[in-house]
This record gives C-alpha cells, sequence and structure tokens, in this order.
C-alpha cells in the first residue's frame, strides 16, 4: 500500500504556528450551526445527513450494520426515524411542535395517534420546573414508550382538556450507521480520535467533539504525519461497542486515543484520563495543559462518561483519554434546550483545537534518544550551539534544553520524559534533540518501542 504518497508534507507543529485561530473558530462554530438543526439519534436519517455533511469535508467511510447484529453482550438495535410529532389543542393549534425543536420528541418514542385527556397525556410529559423556559433532551433507547418534552412554562399552560396527540415515526429492522476517517501515517501504530454524533440539536454535548475532530481531520490530512489516524463519528454506546466488536485486530494497534466532547463552553479545558492513568496520552495531555499556563483540570479515570467507558474496558483497556472543557453533566445546560449555539464559544473552540493538535504533536515527536558524546558534555561553543553567557529567553530555553536531552538521552529516557523532568515546553525538547541530531551528537535509540498494549 503506498501509504506516504497519501502522507502530507507540512509538520503539524509549523500547521498549528500558521493558524489563524479566529478563523479555526469561525469554521468550527460554523460547521456546528450546520449540524445543528438535524435530528440526530443512535440510528436513522438523521445520523446519516450528519456523516453526509461531514463526508463533503474530510474522506469519510460510513458503514451500516444491521439491526440485529450481535456486538458483545449488546445487540445492534431497531432503526429509528420522525417525520413530525406535535400535541394540538381543541383549536388545532400545536401546543407542542416538533418544528420549533427537534427535542420535543423523546427519542425512540413509538409512533402514537390519538386524543387524549391532560391527565392521560401528563405521565407522557417531561419538563424541567428549576429550568422552566428550557426543553430537556430524553431518550428511551432500549424500552418502548413515547413522550414529548417541552418546557415547565408550556406544560404550565396546558388547560384540562383533550389534545390531539401525534408522533409520526417508525421503528423497524433498519441499520445503525458508523463513520470513520482514517490518515495512513508513516507507522500501522493508530492515534485515534473519537466522538459521539448521536444527539438532536445539541451544540457543547456531540457537535462541539463532532466540529473540532472534523477540522483536526482536516488540518491532520495535510500534515507529514509518523502514526496513523483514526477519527470515529458513531453514536455513544452502542456504536463504540458495535465498532470495537467488527474492530478487535485494529484496535489492537491504537497507541492512543481520545474521546473529544464538550469543546466549546467558556469553562476551563479537562483531560480524563485513561484507565491506565499514566500512558503515554495522559502524559502528553497532562504536559500539554501543564505548560500552558492556562487554568485547567486533570481528572482521573472512572468507568462513568463517554465512549472512554468502552476503549478503557477490561477485555481492551486502550490508552484513550478525554478532552473536554466542563465535563457533561456539570453544567446546567447539559441535555436541555439551553446547550444551543449561544452556548458555544468560538474563541474557545478554536483553543480546544489547538490544544489537541499540540498534543498530537507531543505523541508525534516523542521517542528515545542516545547521546553519541556520553561521556562529559560536548564541546557545544565549537559547534555554535551555546551562546555565551547573556543568553535570555528562548535562547536560555533552548541552552537548557540541549543539556538536558544531552544528560538524559541514554536510551531509557524520552523526550517526554526529558520535558516533564527538566520543566521545559515538550516542543523546545523537540527542537533541541533536532539540534544535536543535525550535529551527530544525538541519535535514535535501537531499541524497539514498547508493546502500546503493555
Ligand atoms: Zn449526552
Amino acid at each position: 500500500m503506498s501509504m506516504d504518497v497519501m502522507n502530507g508534507v507540512v509538520s503539524i507543529a509549523s500547521l498549528r504556528r500558521d493558524l489563524n485561530t479566529q478563523a479555526i473558530g469561525a469554521e468550527l462554530y460554523d460547521r456546528i450551526r450546520r449540524l445543528y438543526p438535524i435530528c440526530r439519534s443512535i440510528t436513522g436519517k438523521g445520523l446519516r445527513d450528519t456523516l453526509g455533511l461531514i463526508g463533503q469535508e474530510i474522506d469519510l467511510e460510513t458503514r451500516e450494520v444491521p439491526s440485529g447484529t450481535q456486538a458483545f453482550d449488546w445487540i445492534v438495535p431497531k432503526e429509528w426515524n420522525v417525520q413530525d410529532a406535535y400535541v394540538k389543542d381543541r383549536d388545532g393549534v400545536r401546543v407542542v411542535d416538533f418544528n420549533a425543536s427537534n427535542l420535543h420528541v423523546v427519542q425512540y418514542s413509538m409512533p402514537v395517534r390519538r386524543r387524549m385527556t391532560l391527565a392521560e397525556l401528563r405521565p407522557h410529559l417531561f419538563s424541567i420546573p428549576e429550568r422552566p423556559d428550557w426543553i430537556p433532551y430524553k431518550t428511551s433507547y432500549y424500552r418502548e414508550t413515547w413522550g414529548f418534552c417541552l418546557s415547565h412554562r408550556q406544560l404550565q399552560a396546558l388547560v384540562e382538556d383533550e389534545y390531539d396527540v401525534c408522533i409520526d415515526s417508525s421503528l423497524a429492522e433498519g441499520h445503525l450507521t458508523l463513520g470513520e476517517c482514517v490518515l495512513p501515517g508513516r507507522e500501522a501504530d493508530e492515534i485515534l480520535f473519537s466522538c459521539h454524533a448521536c444527539h438532536p440539536s445539541l451544540c457543547n454535548d456531540n457537535l462541539s467533539g463532532v466540529s473540532t475532530a472534523v477540522t483536526l481531520a482536516k488540518l491532520l490530512t495535510r500534515a507529514s504525519r509518523r502514526y496513523t489516524y483514526r477519527f470515529l463519528f458513531i453514536p455513544g454506546t452502542i456504536g463504540a461497542i458495535t465498532w470495537l466488536a467488527l474492530h478487535e485486530q485494529t484496535a489492537a494497534r491504537i497507541r492512543n486515543g481520545l474521546v473529544l466532547s464538550c469543546l466549546g463552553d467558556r469553562g476551563k479545558p479537562t483531560y480524563k484520563r485513561s484507565r491506565r492513568g499514566l500512558g503515554e496520552i495522559d502524559r502528553a495531555a497532562v504536559h500539554v495543559l501543564g505548560r500552558s499556563g492556562d487554568e485547567h483540570e486533570i481528572q482521573d479515570f472512572s468507568p462513568y462518561g463517554y465512549d472512554e467507558r468502552q476503549y478503557c474496558s477490561p477485555g481492551f483497556d486502550l490508552p484513550v483519554g478525554v478532552l473536554s472543557r466542563t465535563p457533561h453533566g456539570c453544567f446546567p445546560e447539559y441535555h436541555t434546550s439551553a446547550d444551543n449555539l449561544s452556548f458555544m464559544d468560538p474563541a474557545k473552540l478554536s483553543h480546544s483545537l489547538i490544544t489537541c493538535l499540540e498534543i498530537v504533536e507531543v505523541l508525534e515527536g516523542n521517542g528515545v534518544y542516545v547521546n553519541r558524546n556520553p561521556k562529559c558534555e560536548p564541546q557545544l561553543g565549537r559547534r555554535g550551539l551555546y551562546r555565551s553567557a547573556g543568553g535570555h529567553g528562548d535562547v536560555h530555553a533552548m541552552e537548557t534544553a540541549l543539556l538536558w536531552v544531552l544528560n538524559l538521552s541514554d536510551g531509557r529516557h524520552s523526550l517526554l520524559d526529558i520535558a516533564e523532568r527538566s520543566g521545559l515546553r515538550f516542543e523546545t525538547v523537540r527542537q533541541a534533540a533536532d539540534l544535536l541530531a543535525e550535529h551527530e551528537l544525538l541519535t535514535e535509540a535501537a531499541a524497539p518501542r514498547s508493546d502500546p498494549a503493555s
């Protein structure tokens, strides 16, 4: 396979440095705006339409997995589609209208067409009394029922009367759709980016991760890649489980990965460690956030959250962490109509994307080297590598990095080890290693890299 032909040419570092952060923020936001109106679910037309739009921007392959397919302990559910839904009052006025917001229908609602009293209808109505203007988001994937979500104000405005209730949906044998984009690198080892694309009109939880993954894939398409990159756009939980069930061999090549979600709110960045806790991805993410100087949070792994629950299940135990800003469930807008476009901040979206690129840069640039002149320091001044006293700022950091890389490059310490121990930025350590290699003072360690499964 002519992998190199398909590999990009620009270094990720130069690509990142040349980014126009404002334009990237606008691109990320605009994609969210375009995807926002679509009524997505874990199966069906909305998910397919979403993948269709993504496929106009990146090289996306979709796979249709039939309902009833066994995926470990799970079974691919029936396909759900909804055309229309409403509650009409005596005058024919839609007091709850799917066309106004797709959140109004409980996902996976069975079809209904009935005249009902308010008392009969009430058990099927859901609102948030503490947030009277917000519509909640509810699902019932694995229990056949139906319902409407509405603002508490709407609920309170309903009078004791009869209503025409209609959910024009179908729940039938069909398919679950998986989308993936693979960018081959020089090595077969993979970096995984996974995001769920199964929520309807919700921005932070769902579309911010989707949009970030698309722009990241577009950028990495142009970049010179050591690793192979795999982007998954899949329904949450069942999508990840189905993908893993169909790709056990591929999963074994995943060397590092990130689940992307909730990346556009105004909160500080949060990294949730993989189950392994101290994998390369964990250390790279902690390093990038730590050296940024910005407020951030590092969380330990827990078996609760997004699809890291599947990637980090004991039978896979993949080094996959989660990058977000405010984590799911920790912002009041979560799973409500208030997780909308105005909740998105293009500057934060852009910042999240750049954080992803910086993490990728660390993973791509990390390696173990050997000092070819280990007995006492080599004479750097003679080689033009050491400027006499008085150097400051970057010059000082580079000189310090040269000394650290020479000292710790004994075949046992990686460049990330050196960055962590020295407190220097990884980028500086990497540049120092390149400079030393140019001057034949450093060579890559011959020892095989550790098995990703170890
Ligand atoms: Zn969610």
